[in-house]
């Protein structure tokens, strides 16, 4: 028997293997009202109709209007694919690999003998996809016995089905399939009843995927594709794509002349061209005032260490395929650093530390670099080298609450500076493989509750999800169209301290072992600066924009008093730009905006003569007529309290 705890009906046992479907005729046969269920939540698992329920928990009934409904939608829309390619190019050329969802859709890995597909195959699968929803197959769920389903995917050559099963699934365990139609897949589902229930949907793009993502295996075609259940979710959703693309910040980094990535220096290796390298250089002397102000103490660490110590940090035989390869100097092993924190932890033991001077707050930019695959590079997203804004905390257990609170705060009032004010965050703990005591796992992870609790946020909790060497929070912001990204990381460490021995001299004149905690607010500079260029679609706060103000003379006559008004807007400290050339006013009102200036002056006769400037935004047009010393004073206290408005 399994006992369930369903949402909205109370307790309820049942027999073992029992479905969705049956639950729901049960609970109808008792007089209740059930409708538009098309799956379920058992614990933290989303389930279908006709998969067997073995364990027992907490059940809640899914509808279409539960955003987790669509993992099952999806999930179907991936077979439905799959199924329109076999019925497209031949069930026995088509090899398929793995078909699982995403947050917006779905994708599935194939290989299709003697066809490669292209872009133009798209429209023509997604045809044979709409004629399978019509022909409504019923989608039913069947379990095999090992040797019964290798055979049914041997006749069907289907070679890396075949390597699922007999490397992936344990001896014993059931192989269930699901077959619609002629199609079968071995699956675990969830899925819908029919593919005739399936919702809307559009084949968007083409990847190259290595099978099991390992270089050297097969590499197989990646066909992505999205779903809902409506088509005003679809619209929305391309829409928003369709915005990205806009706003993509590789194309603005191009045209606003921000940052190139040059193949002759290398992929994911970002050269800051002078406007870019202004923003950067805001944020940057933001960040390091704020931290000075909270107690942090900058440092600046090498680019590379000996490889002892990167033994000695784990590096070496942890994190090796990540790092770029050894170097030699003299004989000697040397790495360029993949992390800043082995060189923190030498400055903490620079000297013995008494429990007096904790905590020790130790941060940097630390420009670090790590191996990617060149495929997976993406402008300044994913890089090869890039600038964590790093900090250690090295503190006693008594610290540990206030610190953890303080660093929380940090991370949300600097992402509201940018303009950031929804958030989401994660919680991981302790997973089942760990180091540290039960003690510090409990300290850290309550600190980390604590802090999340007291500054008033929903959060979601990552059971087990924690590195081995500690729990950490993860927030992610959402940007101007909706999309989430992920920024801050507040991570403890109960590893590093016992690998390099890192002590105290307690009150008790006793060695003891400090707690210490990595975290970012940006994670990455480079990256950040690519989601502020998306989130912003280019016209940044005016704090943080290259040129902040755009001179423009109505007419040639113009240009002394234009000069005038730079030479005095200059010696404020602001950073503007004349526009000099002989063209309408109206193109260089619209240079400017599509150069995403945040002020356009105006100036002409009665400007001069009063000694003032007409005012323009993109957003507002024509705002008024300022004297040059109002607009100064003005600018100046928006740059000031690195304000996000105009
Ligand atoms: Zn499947
Ligand atoms: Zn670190």
């Amino acid at each position: 028997m399994v006992k369930l705890n369903i949402k909205r009906f109370g307790e309820y046992e049942f027999e073992d293997g029992v479905t969705l479907k049956d639950i729901i005729s049960a609970l109808e046969g008792e007089g209740k009202k059930i409708k538009n269920v098309v799956g379920g939540k058992l614990n933290d698992q989303i389930i279908d109709l006709h998969t067997p329920i073995r364990t027992g928990g907490d059940l809640t009934f899914l509808t279409k209007k539960d955003p987790e409904s669509l993992e099952i939608l999806r999930h179907s829309f991936a077979h439905i694919m799959a199924q329109a390619l076999k019925e497209l190019y031949g069930d026995k050329n088509v090899h398929l690999g793995i078909g699982p969802t995403t947050e917006n859709g779905f994708y599935y890995d194939v290989e299709i003998e003697g066809k490669r597909l292209t872009e133009e195959d798209l429209p023509v699968i997604e045809e044979k996809m709409r004629e399978i929803i019509e022909r409504n197959c019923e989608i039913e769920r069947k379990e095999l016995p090992r040797d019964e389903a290798l055979k049914l995917f041997e006749e069907k050559r289907e070679i890396y089905k075949i390597d699922i099963i007999k490397h992936q699934i344990p001896e014993g365990e059931p192989i269930s399939v699901y077959q619609q139609c002629d199609f079968i897949d071995l699956c675990r589902g969830p899925h819908l009843l029919s593919t005739g229930e399936a919702g809307v949907f559009k084949l968007v793009s083409l990847a190259g995927a290595y099978w099991r993502g390992k270089e050297g295996n097969p590499m197989l075609q990646r066909i992505y594709g999205v779903a809902f259940w409506n088509e005003k979710d679809l619209k929305k959703y391309m829409n928003m794509l369709e915005e990205a693309k806009k706003r993509d910040h590789r194309k603005l980094g191009r045209e606003l002349e921000l940052f190139i990535i040059d193949e002759d220096v290398g992929g994911g290796l970002a050269l800051w061209l002078p406007k870019g390298a202004v923003i950067r250089n805001e944020i940057e002397t933001a960040w390091k005032e704020e931290h000075i102000k909270r107690g942090y103490q900058l440092v600046y660490t090498p680019h590379v260490g000996k490889e002892q110590l990167w033994q000695t940090s784990g590096h070496v035989d942890f994190y090796r395929e990540n790092m770029f390869p050894e170097m030699m100097i003299e004989e000697e092993g040397y790495f360029v650093k993949p992390m800043n924190c082995p060189f923190h932890v030498e400055i903490y033991k620079s000297r013995q530390r008494s429990y007096k001077e904790l905590p020790i707050k130790l941060a940097e930019l630390g420009t670090v670099y790590r191996y990617e695959r060149s495929g997976v590079l993406h402008g300044l997203m994913r890089v090869r080298g890039f600038t964590q804004d790093d900090a250690h905390i090295i503190c006693r257990e008594d610290q540990v609450e206030k610190e953890i609170q303080d660093v929380l705060h940090l991370v949300l009032d600097t992402l509201r500076t940018y303009g950031f004010n929804e958030f989401q965050i994660f919680l991981s703990t302790r997973p089942e493989k760990s180091v540290g005591d039960d003690r510090m796992w409990e300290v850290a992870t309550e600190s980390l509750r604590k802090a999340i609790e007291s500054v008033g946020l929903d959060y979601q909790i990552d059971e087990g999800g924690g590195a081995f060497y500690g729990p950490k929070i993860d927030v992610k912001i959402k940007d101007a169209i909706g999309r989430m990204w992920q920024c801050s990381t507040i991570q403890f460490d109960f590893n590093l301290p016992e690998r390099f021995d890192m002590y105290y001299i307690g009150e008790d004149n006793k060695r003891h072992r400090p707690y210490m905690i990595h975290r970012a607010i940006f994670g990455s500079i480079e990256r950040f600066i690519g989601v502020l260029i998306e989130h912003y679609a280019g016209l940044l706060p005016l704090w943080l924009s290259p040129v902040q103000a755009k001179i423009i003379p109505v007419a040639d006559t113009h240009i002394p008093y234009a000069k005038e008004v730079e030479k005095k807007l200059k010696e404020a400290g602001l950073r503007v730009e004349v526009d000099e050339r002989s063209e309408r006013m109206n193109r260089k009102i619209r240079d400017a905006e599509l150069q995403k200036i945040p002020y356009m002056l105006i100036v002409g006769d009665k400007e001069q003569q009063t000694g003032s400037v007409s005012v323009r935004t993109k957003k507002k047009g024509n705002v008024g007529l300022f004297t040059v010393d109002q607009f100064i004073q003005n600018a100046k206290k928006l740059i000031e309290e690195r304000s996000t408005e105009l």
